[in-house]
């Protein structure tokens, strides 16, 4: 499904990232990890090659330009081309009220889930547009569709994602880059295991979703990964919920 594809996935260190590196792999593509935590993307990138796959680890930061710009660069200087890209890093971020919520957590949670995806996308699509397009898939969440309290930051990072995801879709129609976003619900990931430990609000997550459960990172990463490849060829500026339900309540 991604045979002879050169893909990269930020946030491959963890949870909802590593999953959709390891799910590519095993479609055909050859895989580009990337993330902040060194050690852990390595370790990523071994599971990928333990597999039989294909896969290197390239450090970034997804908030600053310039480490966006060099891993696409060492991406297309170690497999000569990029096809595919899935904008995953984020973090959750400080929880709080609107009046009461930090400036600085506001600046961070904006800056790594919402400029992330575009300094991401930018020099994406720039070197996909240089062999024929491509093709973008940005993580947002059911928060770019809904809100939840005490998460202003990331639920206005989360819509704006999925905003930024349409009009970029505008922009390359015409270009071969198609360029499209989910919406997780709660997947069990260490970002969200802290509330999890907590059984009354695990309790209410999973009454959240009707299908009775959280999801698993394996669920989010199949539908990312057709997205990503040729079977979704008529597909783009879209978003795709993959929540168990959690938006049809
Ligand atoms: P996760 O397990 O915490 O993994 C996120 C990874 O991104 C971690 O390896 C993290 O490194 C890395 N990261 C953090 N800041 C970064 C930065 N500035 N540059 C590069 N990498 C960075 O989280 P996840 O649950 O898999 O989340 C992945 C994506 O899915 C996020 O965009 C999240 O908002 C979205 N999502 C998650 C859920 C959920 O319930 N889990 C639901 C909806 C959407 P460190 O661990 O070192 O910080």
């Amino acid at each position: 499904m991604l045979k002879n594809k050169v893909g990269l996935v930020t946030g491959a260190s963890s949870g909802i990232g590593r999953a959709i590196a390891l799910v590519w792999a095993r479609e055909g593509a050859k895989v580009v990890v990337s993330d902040i935590n060194r050690q852990a993307g390595e370790e990523t990138a071994a599971l990928v090659r333990q597999q039989g796959g294909d896969a290197i680890f390239v450090a970034a930061d997804v908030g600053k330009p310039e480490d966006q710009e060099a891993l696409v660069a060492q991406a297309v200087a170690h497999y000569g081309r990029l096809d595919v890209a899935c904008n995953n890093a984020g973090i959750g971020g400080a929880q709080a009220p609107v009046a009461d919520y930090p400036l600085e957590a506001w600046a961070q949670v904006i800056n790594i889930n919402l400029s992330g995806v575009f300094y991401g996308m930018k020099y994406q699509i720039a070197a996909m547009l240089k062999t024929g397009g491509g093709a973008i898939v940005n993580i947002a969440s059911i928060l770019g569709a809904v809100g939840f309290a005490s998460s202003p930051a990331y639920t206005a990072a989360k819509h704006g994602v999925v905003g930024l995801t349409q009009a970029a879709a505008l922009d390359y129609g015409t270009q071969g880059v198609r360029i499209n976003a989910v919406g997780p619900g709660f997947i069990h990931t260490p970002m969200i295991g802290a509330l999890e430990q907590d059984a009354a609000i695990n309790a209410m997550l999973v009454a959240a979703h009707p299908i009775g459960r959280l999801g698993r990172a394996e669920e989010v990463a199949e539908l990312v990964a057709w997205l990503a490849s040729d079977r979704a060829s008529f597909v783009t500026g879209a978003y795709y919920p993959v929540d168990g339900g959690y938006l049809a309540r």
